[in-house]
């Protein structure tokens, strides 16, 4: 049985009712189930305040799966990007962002994307599977266990739509917020959607506060439709009488694309969204690598577009870029490694080469 797959609460029954069959005391459930999440071990063995055959016997019946690392960029700004390789072969990225006392974990949530939004790499790749719950949960324990340190806040910005994944990231969130899992609060760990109205609603329903970021990027249904497809099926109209309802501060994410949304109007149409939700609205430059070339805003745009909304009443912040010098934008570090392997893979005739990133030999 995979405990990492499991909400917190459920994992902890199936631990008691098998300690219970081998008369272990109750208090073995205290020191095991923090080795599943907050003090997490790499394997059971690790575990040396339980008796060596309560270890081994727990390997066999719990073994702890984990995620390959392929391959680790490092920025010069702190920025770590993480390639996981997955069981099936498949990979999918996570990336730390250090700032100040914060440490922020961003996730993937599927292998690839079904959306195609056209300045996304991870869009490019096309749709190949939604990520199991641990494989979710497991890139914060990954890091974790690499770092020593809990990430202070998690996004789920990775790789993937999270609310097209609803079932296995509503019981990631579950690991992430309850206290015997990770124990993040809630209003740290921040869903961000392209605005699946379905997804939308069941994460309105949990009670807890946890963050809703919404991937607009574009402030009328023509521009939006140019740039995401999605639009198609759940259009601006929509998505906004659906945050209506939602009861929570909601942040516009907004990538900054020169010529494309960038204009006086695109700022007059985007602050109508943002005015009676009060949204945070996040201007994002534009990362390289997504299905079109297109031209990003530069520092004096981007100030330009965000003193522009302020003048219209806007809360506004500016993203800094992050990692410029790795592949820091969603989906870029895989299609480069996967890029490195094939060039290799043709130069050694064939022969497939490993290939680490970054990683020390
Ligand atoms: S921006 Fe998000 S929804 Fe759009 S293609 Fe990329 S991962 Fe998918």
């Amino acid at each position: 049985m995979n405990l990492l797959d499991l909400a917190p609460e459920q994992a902890a029954a199936s631990l008691r009712s098998w300690l219970e069959a081998r008369r272990e005391p109750s208090y073995r459930i205290r020191q095991i189930l923090p080795r599943l999440w907050n003090k997490p071990v790499r394997a059971w063995a690790e575990a040396t305040d339980l008796p060596l055959t309560l270890r081994s016997e727990l390997d066999a019946t719990f073994p702890l799966p984990r995620l390959a690392l392929d391959a680790r960029q490092v920025s010069r700004d702190g920025t770590v990007k993480y390639l996981w390789r997955l069981e099936d072969g498949l990979a999918v990225e996570s990336v730390l962002i250090p700032e100040g006392k914060r440490r922020t974990l961003c996730i993937s949530s599927q292998v690839g994307c079904a959306f195609g939004c056209i300045f996304c790499a991870t869009g490019t790749m096309g749709f190949q599977r939604n990520l199991a719950c641990w494989e979710i949960a497991c890139q914060v324990r990954e890091v974790v266990l690499e770092t020593g340190e809990r990430p202070t806040n998690v996004v789920f910005m990775g790789m993937g739509e999270p609310l097209h994944n609803w079932e296995q990231v509503d019981r990631a969130l579950t690991i992430l917020n309850s206290p015997s899992g990770f124990g993040i609060g809630a209003r740290h760990i921040t869903v961000s959607t392209v605005g699946l109205l379905p997804g939308l609603s069941k994460l309105a329903a949990r009670k807890e506060q946890f963050r809703l970021a919404i991937s607009l990027h574009a402030a009328t249904h023509q521009t939006r439709l140019a740039l995401m497809p999605v639009e198609r099926k759940y259009d601006l109209d929509r998505l906004m009488k659906a945050l209506e309802v939602f009861e929570r501060r909601v942040t516009f994410e907004y990538i900054v694309i020169r010529g494309r949304n960038d204009s006086p109007a695109d700022a007059e149409a985007l602050a109508a969204l943002a005015r009676p939700l009060k949204a945070l609205v996040n201007l994002i430059p534009l990362h390289p690598g997504g299905a079109v070339p297109l031209p990003a805003a530069g520092a004096a745009e981007m100030a330009a577009f965000a003193r522009r909304l302020r003048a219209l009443g806007v809360s506004v912040s500016v993203r800094k870029s992050r990692g410029l010098d790795i592949s820091a934008a969603c989906g870029q570090l895989r299609v480069e490694v996967e890029r490195a392997r094939r060039v290799r893979t043709q130069e050694h005739g064939g022969v497939q080469q490993q290939l680490r990133v970054g990683l020390p030999e």
